[in-house]
């Protein structure tokens, strides 16, 4: 007994002389950020038994945190460093220096903080990286990652990357669009299923099979050339199962429910619900979104500031025009909050988006900044998806014209817009990446299409469209086949939407009335920076004005099955002195002295003089 308790002792002291440094995140950070502290996660063998030390005038070890795993050391620094600059941190044991890492602070791009993040005056693309263009056939496989690209399986990679979205730059900006949001791009090393990117396994990697950390900033300077912000789809709620956390976690509430896998019910209502057991509505934010997808704790403090720092990194590193936030309301409120003041005390004038999948406005404008509540929480997100905006214009142009369906289904979710903080500063859009495809949801009826682009494009909030909208992309429900392949992003692509080759006629008009409207869309302040005032639908018929300064904008939609006539004089409240409207697609000048016809099934647009 007492020999193998010798022999154990030996062992584990042997085993004690050797340490590792495997991670050190943030790998690098900056001088001149509002909040003067920062903290190191450092992974390695046996890292806690060692003390970090560094000498260098203006940082400061604060503070150093251990948790029950010895593999893991926090430091909280206290930077006051004004010049950039590096330093050594020293792992000593018993005044013996056993590891070592060079840290740099840099110089941060000059006005970083008062950066401006996307707005109305802006249309979104949505990429998803690996189905737009591949640019780089050399990284469609990756000897170090598990899945490789097999193009005819429509769940598997397909090859699409970050240089195929800079090789097409000059597309976007010709379509007029003004700032792309991809999917995740991160380290995704999972066996199957990669390609959608919400798997994270490396929170400072992107996916060599998408490029790599300096080709991702090399694609925001670029797009920056064209007037194209980039944002980042960020997800805080969950990591991939191949994470290299779940390895070797770093404690044992890292991982909500101690790292088991427990299915969320998917209750979005459970957060507000007075009448919901405790229980499920914890199971709601500490279950699991799928089973490859373990949920984060953000309640501990070590994980959340690590978080924190992430986002600030990414917009820092790559020089970001904004933040969409997957799966929102799955997570821990009070970090929310705490996320957003951090992101917002950093970059006051940036933007950032949740998602909350619910066509409730109630439910939505919970979360925005501002917005009014059933109780004293402020989640601080400046901008929400506007799901039910969405669900409101698919319901609306499909449904039967009557008291209470049809057109007026949009305009009745715009009434709601008073429990918003900001409904202009919503994220209006009418598809993405997890519907079906617009253009399939509306019947394939290129006149409904005309007019839901119409309305995302001319009513209050942030347009947003996703990558083949404009050439009208059909698709089912199946998530692999609505994410399937942009036409011409790949060598050999016969039919061609960049060069227009071999389009179909139906996809061709498409993509013509986009790039008019979209153009059109970047020179008008009217929808950027006007209020947005709407009467009551008549006769199937929505009319609605956005104003600014001496910008009018006159937008009537026909959702009836004949030519409907509108009186200029109804609305001459709102019309004032103005005596004539251009159409914005024809340039057709018509005199408000005298009727207006709108087609059936159109919606006329008109610029008031
Ligand atoms: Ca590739």
């Amino acid at each position: 007994m007492k020999i193998k308790c010798l022999i154990t002792i030996a062992i584990f002291l042997g085993s004690m002389h050797a340490y590792d440094i495997d991670h050190l995140e943030p790998p690098f950070w900056w001088i001149g950020m509002d909040s003067k502290e920062l903290q190191l996660m450092i992974h390695g063998r046996n890292i806690s038994f060692l003390q970090p030390e560094i000498d260098y005038e203006g940082v400061e070890i604060t503070n150093v945190h251990r948790t029950k795993n010895n593999n893991y050391l926090f430091i909280d620094l206290q930077i006051e460093k004004l010049q950039n600059g590096s330093f050594d941190i020293f792992f000593t044991r018993l005044g013996k220096v056993e590891a070592e890492y060079r840290y740099h602070l840099h110089e941060r791009r000059p006005g970083s903080k008062e950066r401006l993040g996307f707005d109305a005056g802006d249309v979104i693309y949505l990429i998803t990286p690996d189905r737009f263009a591949n640019g780089d056939k050399d990284n469609d496989d990756v000897s170090t990652l598990k899945e490789i690209s097999n193009r005819e399986n429509k769940d598997g990679r397909h090859g699409g990357d970050i240089q195929g979205i800079i090789d097409r730059l000059d597309y976007l900006q010709q379509m007029g669009l003004t700032q792309i949001w991809m999917n995740p791009l991160l380290e995704n090393n999972q066996a199957t299923y990669s390609y959608h990117g919400y798997s994270t396994t490396d929170y400072y990697k992107i996916d060599p099979r998408f490029g790599n950390n300096e080709l991702y900033k090399e694609l925001s300077k670029k797009a920056s050339d064209y007037g194209i912000g980039v944002i980042k789809d960020v997800i805080l709620n969950h990591i991939g199962s191949e994470h290299w956390w779940m390895k070797d976690l770093p404690s044992s509430d890292w991982i909500n429910n101690e790292g088991r896998f427990i299915q969320s019910n998917h209750i979005h209502e459970s957060v507000h619900d007075p009448h919901m057991i405790q229980s499920e509505k914890d199971l709601f934010t500490d279950g699991w979104f799928v089973k490859t997808m373990p949920d984060l704790n953000q309640k501990n403090e070590l994980l959340a500031t690590y978080l924190i720092q992430n986002s600030i990194w990414w917009i820092e590193f790559a020089d970001l025009s904004g933040l969409r936030i997957d799966t929102y309301p799955y997570m821990d409120k009070n970090f929310l909050s705490l996320w957003s003041k951090r992101i917002s005390s950093e970059y006051p004038y940036f933007n950032f988006v949740g998602e909350e999948w619910s066509t409730n406005p109630t439910m939505v404008s919970y979360w925005q900044k501002g917005s009014t509540r059933h109780d004293d929480y402020e989640s601080h997100i400046p901008s929400m998806m506007d799901f039910p905006l969405q669900d409101a214009i698919i319901k609306g142009l499909l449904g039967k014209e009557s008291w209470n369906s049809g057109i007026g289904d949009i305009f009745r979710i715009m009434a709601n817009d008073f429990q918003y903080g900001d409904p202009y500063n919503l994220v209006i859009f009418a598809g993405n990446h997890d519907m079906t495809r617009i253009y399939s949801q509306l019947n394939e009826r290129m006149d409904l299409y005309k007019m839901a682009m119409s309305i995302i494009f001319t009513i209050r909030g942030i347009p947003q469209i996703y990558y083949g909208t404009e050439i009208a992309m059909t698709s089912s429900g199946d998530h692999g086949e609505l994410r399937k392949d942009f036409p011409g992003g790949w060598q050999n692509d016969w039919v061609d939407a960049f060069t227009g080759n071999d389009l179909t006629e139906k996809e061709y008009e498409a993509q013509n009335f986009m790039k008019k409207i979209l153009n059109w869309r970047k020179r008008s302040s009217a929808v950027a920076l006007g209020d947005m005032v709407h009467y009551p639908v008549q006769d199937g018929i929505y009319v609605y004005f956005r104003r600014h300064e001496n910008e009018l904008l006159m937008v009537a939609i026909n959702n009836t099955n004949r030519t409907q006539t509108v009186y200029p004089d109804h609305f001459i409240e709102t019309i004032k002195d103005k005596t004539k409207g251009i159409n914005i697609f024809n340039d057709r000048v018509h005199y408000l002295s005298r009727d207006l016809d709108v087609q059936s099934k159109t919606a006329l647009i008109l610029e008031l003089y």
